[in-house]
């Protein structure tokens, strides 16, 4: 590998997803390596938004809800997002957040299990260091229904295959993990778990975006995430569902808000549930969120989801290459595996006493990554607006900042709230 800058360079301009940083509006001076924990403002969103507030809102008033399509937006939203995540039409609703959505899915899941099986499964298969939101969820889920299941933990992401057997009813992963980007082969692990009789629950948050999803092709039961990481959608954007076809009907989400319901605006006393995917929402859209989403997946259009993620991979070889040879010798341990096919787009080092106050550091000094308690300094690349020279001079910064100790003054120690 060619570390120089000029290499860097050369690859930038070979990149055919080079022109999509254009896209979007970045603050001068800053590297952004943190894409997967806050995507960047695309470009046109702030309009949109603007828009929707004078004119849809400030002068449609409430007539906008049919004449400015306000009350699509759950499914308009969403048919922007099927094609990136490969789900059939229909399939997908935009609402609430991950950690909503996973609890009206495992729900629904386990409904459909115990129908398919009369329900004698007790066991919620996840991983341990599965995104703490996710299996919080879950313990919630079990002791409202009254400890009818248990949530089964293994310790290691492969461990999950030797894990199952005719007690579980649900598999519960996230494709991607959040600390050390381990991906897992989901049309392999789907497999597996139905040939055990389970259904499975994806966990899209770290890949959506990142990579080729294709929920259809590898027969996924269910599948939650969020659209503000790589998909760029903004601070607290809604999340999104997916249920596939042949369960639509066959089981319900149990927050059954009016949303949910067949004809909402019968205002009928009673609840009937509506047969298709919207039986997966439950309230009112938040409509300046929805819009903004909206607005920042236009940017997918025209994206080669295959292209992204060569990309994605050869920024993050290109960087891990950079770190071995020009921040050797800083007690930096790479936690992300170095084979390709097991990566998301991330990468991640533990240090053993100053992650946090060298990720305070660099981020002082314009390339802004993340830390994971305990010990994790995190690097996401964005395809969409992350090039190999900024890669080339994310690690100089770094090399310059472990090589001078700078990081070691009180100020980039002390914690803040949001890491
Ligand atoms: C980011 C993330 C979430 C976030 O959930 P919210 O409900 O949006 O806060 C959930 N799960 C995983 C795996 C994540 O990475």
């Amino acid at each position: 590998m060619d570390l120089s800058i000029a290499a860097a360079k050369a690859l930038d301009a070979a990149d055919p997803l080079a022109g999509k940083a254009d896209q979007f509006s970045l603050p001068d001076g800053v590297i952004y390596l943190d894409g997967n924990s806050l995507g960047a403002l695309p470009k046109g969103v702030d309009q949109r938004v603007a828009n929707t507030l004078a004119n849809e809102w400030g002068t449609g008033l409430i007539r906008s809800w049919n004449s400015a399509g306000w009350v699509d937006l759950p499914q308009s939203v969403a048919a922007k997002l099927e094609t990136v995540i490969g789900a059939e039409p229909g399939s997908v609703v935009i609402a609430d957040s991950t950690s909503v959505n996973l609890f009206k899915l495992l729900a629904a899941a386990l409904e459909r299990a115990a129908a398919m099986e009369a329900g004698k499964r007790r066991k919620i298969l996840t991983e341990r260091d599965n995104f703490p939101t996710d299996n919080y969820i879950a313990e919630g889920l079990i002791r409202l229904t009254g400890e009818t299941h248990e949530l089964v933990r293994v310790d290691t992401p492969q461990a999950v295959l030797p894990a199952l057997d005719e007690d579980v009813a649900i598999v519960m992963l996230t494709h991607v993990n959040y600390r050390n980007g381990f991906r897992h082969d989901m049309a392999a692990v789907t497999a597996a778990a139905h040939a055990v009789g389970a259904l499975v629950i994806w966990d899209l948050a770290h890949s959506a975006g990142a990579m080729q999803v294709e929920l259809a092709a590898a027969r996924v039961d269910f599948a939650v995430g969020c659209t503000y990481k790589y998909l760029n959608g903004g601070p607290g954007a809604p999340g999104y569902l997916y249920v596939a076809p042949h369960h639509l009907g066959h089981c319900q989400q149990p927050l059954s808000g009016w949303f949910a319901h067949a004809d909402p605006f019968a205002f009928s006393p009673d609840y009937q549930p509506a047969s298709d995917i919207t039986q997966f929402l439950c309230g009112t859209p938040p409509v300046l969120s929805m819009v903004a989403l909206d607005q920042a997946l236009d940017v997918w259009a025209d994206v080669d989801l295959a292209a992204l993620r060569k990309k994605s991979l050869d920024l993050a070889d290109y960087f891990i290459g950079l770190i071995d040879d020009k921040c050797a010798g800083h007690d930096l341990t790479l936690i992300t595996p170095r084979e390709r096919h097991q990566r998301g787009s991330q990468v991640s080092f533990t240090h053993p006493d100053g992650g946090y106050a060298m990720m305070s550091a660099l981020i002082a000094a314009g390339v802004i990554g993340d830390f994971r308690s305990p010990d994790i300094l995190r690097f996401g690349f964005a395809p969409l607006y992350i090039g190999f020279a900024d890669v080339w001079h994310a690690v100089d910064k770094f090399a310059h900042i472990l090589e001078t100790r700078q990081w070691d003054a009180p100020q980039f120690h002390a914690r803040k709230t949001v890491t």
